[in-house]
């Protein structure tokens, strides 16, 4: 029998409530599916541990999860300690040397789920937003001088290769290529930012040359969040840059109902190291320790993971059984105006699995 290695991260806040919900979940799915196990090996890494070591991880981190076959991530945030330390002491410390360039993140609303654009014209939305995951604005080019001093001065660079752009593009065209509508939007901001978003267009249009069958067109990006919500129904795949696509994406998960719900992965698609599957929210500080988190997000995460390890009817029951939970209100998170708890929902989702509600 196959047995997946997963390294499991649980990180800070509502992190570790819902990777332990995601664990179980995974562990109901295999032993339903049968043919394959997982070994889910856990890291206490993050806030707390940066407080005993002052490291977010182990300097051999890296080398300790480089071959598991999969990483399930909770969130890095910590309320006494500054936002760029967590996030560039865990979660960057492990997509950018993980090379998981490609972060994927689909939206849909979900059976039973209220998208506030429910009196759009055209409301139906299913996009996937993918998002460059390796460079560009979060590329961490650039200083400080003169701290402190009325000269002060700082940078961030936002910085693209011509690899970089390339290789996101390519990527994205292709899965636009794989599904029904073959629709790609190409989000820059070539207006005003006129050398690295210049060439993402022309690139784009490079590529392109590539995927005669994807219908595809460039939209700015400030042009682009009007779109969400006026039009929704005409998108479907959607490729931005770091920064861009960070912020299409929280408002995607609003737009699909609840932050709560929103998966994503960050892939490594030529599979050098190891992808890693998180939810899109971070440590929710505010509802930590009361066991109200919505785990939909994470489960949703693992469904991308089965899809990533080669269990396609793995990934189909989950989602199923997620769909069948989500579509009964019972079991809506307070964030979703329901009263149930993060454990009632994992619950419902094990029974939905073995077919038993
Ligand atoms: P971070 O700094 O790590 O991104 P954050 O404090 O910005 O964390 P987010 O996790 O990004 O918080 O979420 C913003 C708000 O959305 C939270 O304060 C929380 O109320 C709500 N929220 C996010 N995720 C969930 C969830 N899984 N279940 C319920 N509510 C959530
Ligand atoms: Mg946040």
């Amino acid at each position: 029998m196959k047995t997946y290695k997963i390294a499991a991260i649980p990180g800070d806040g509502i992190g570790t409530e819902v990777v332990s919900a995601g664990v179980e979940v995974l562990e109901a799915i295999a032993k339903r599916e049968g043919g394959f196990a997982f070994q889910i090996d856990h890291f206490d890494w993050g806030g707390d541990y940066y407080k005993k070591h002052g490291r977010m991880m182990p300097v051999d981190g890296r080398d300790q999860i480089a071959k598991h076959d999969a990483i399930l991530f909770g969130s890095a945030g910590h309320p006494d300690i500054p936002d760029h330390i967590t996030l560039w002491g865990l979660r960057l410390a492990i997509c950018q040397p993980f090379d998981q360039y490609a972060n994927v993140r689909p939206t849909r609303v979900l059976p039973g789920i209220t998208s506030p654009l429910r009196h759009v014209n055209g409301n139906e939305l299913d996009w996937v937003i993918v998002r460059e995951n390796s460079e560009g604005e979060y590329s961490g080019v650039g200083g400080r001088v003169h701290q402190g001093s009325p000269i002060e001065a700082a940078t961030d660079v936002a910085m693209f290769t011509r690899a970089g752009v390339e290789r996101i593009l390519r990527f994205a065209f292709k899965l636009a290529q794989s599904r029904p509508r073959k629709l790609l939007t190409v989000v820059t901001k070539s207006n005003a930012q006129r050398h690295a978003m210049v060439m993402w267009d022309e690139i784009a249009h490079e590529v392109a040359a590539d995927f005669k069958d994807v219908a595809w067109d460039k939209m700015l990006v400030d042009a682009m969040t009007m779109r969400m919500v006026m039009k929704p129904g005409s998108i479907d795949t959607v490729v931005a840059t770091n920064l861009h696509a960070d912020i299409l994406s929280d408002l995607a998960a609003a737009l699909a109902g609840s932050l709560g719900i929103a998966p994503t992965a960050n892939l490594n698609p030529e599979r050098t190291f190891p992808s890693m599957f998180e939810p899109i929210h971070g440590s929710a500080f505010d509802i930590m320790g009361k066991g109200v988190a919505n785990p939909v997000g994470t489960f949703w995460s693992a469904v991308m993971m089965l899809e990533h390890l080669g269990e396609p009817a793995a990934a189909g029951r989950l989602m199923k059984a997620i769909e069948r939970v989500t579509a009964d209100k019972r079991f809506h998170t307070p964030d979703l105006g329901g009263t149930a708890r993060t454990a009632d929902v994992t619950k419902a989702v094990i029974e939905a699995i073995h077919g038993a509600n």
